[in-house]
């Protein structure tokens, strides 16, 4: 039983907080109309690949031994710099939900009077969301003590990450046009941008 180490604990913890985040959004946004809405199999398939990493592996991690072959012990500090990172990862999932609100959505969709977020979190980065969900996939590498369990977050939103993000910015440019293309001019993509903003 993994649930006897507080780091475990916390990262349970942290985990009903991400979903807790997640179901309050989804409830919230389940009646906006929606304009346009791009599922299609590659993306279904990068959605069901990240909930193996980000769902199924750690939680057979922490309440079966089905992994233990793969278990390791970390210095303690280090389950503790990923406590950090988990904290600072939630509060940015919540901010970036929160900021987008009613635009917000699991797939690449646009609501019906689609406007741009460019404020609070939206003001220098392009996607705050995405970076909260590095963040935490970090801290399960850094909180869970297991080669499967502990990377398999990392290694399954990357693809997800690199394949939507492009899409996702095409279908802005599509929506919004010049308005969009000034934004990103402005902003960066995960960090807010080092150099000063390209003059448009
Ligand atoms: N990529 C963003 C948002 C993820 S949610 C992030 O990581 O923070 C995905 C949906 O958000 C997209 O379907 C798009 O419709 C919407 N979206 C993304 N950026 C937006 C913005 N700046 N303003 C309004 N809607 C946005």
């Amino acid at each position: 039983m993994k649930l006897d180490q507080p780091n475990h604990i916390a990262f349970l913890v942290g985990f009903v907080v991400f979903t807790g985040i997640r179901h309050v959004y989804q409830s919230r946004t389940r009646n906006v109309e929606t304009a346009e809405k791009r599922l299609d199999g590659r993306e279904l398939s990068l959605l069901a690949v990240v909930s193996i990493g980000m769902m199924i592996l750690p939680l057979l991690y922490l309440f079966s031994a089905q992994l233990a072959v793969a278990d390791v012990t970390f210095p303690p500090f280090v389950p503790w710099c990923g406590f950090a990172v988990m904290v600072f990862s939630l509060v940015l999932f919540w901010r970036s939900h929160a900021d987008l609100g009613l635009f917000w959505s699991v797939t690449l969709e646009i609501r019906k009077e689609h406007r741009l977020i460019d404020s609070g979190v939206y003001r220098s980065v392009r996607h705050p969301m995405y970076t909260s969900i590095w963040l935490w996939s970090l801290a399960q590498g850094l909180m869970l003590e297991n080669w499967i369990a502990g990377p398999s977050a990392l290694v399954t939103f990357a693809p997800l990450y690199f394949i939507r993000t492009p899409r996702e910015e095409r279908m802005m440019v599509e929506v919004l046009g010049d308005e969009y293309r000034e934004y990103m001019g402005r902003t960066g993509r995960l960090l807010p941008r080092m150099q000063r903003p390209r003059s448009s």
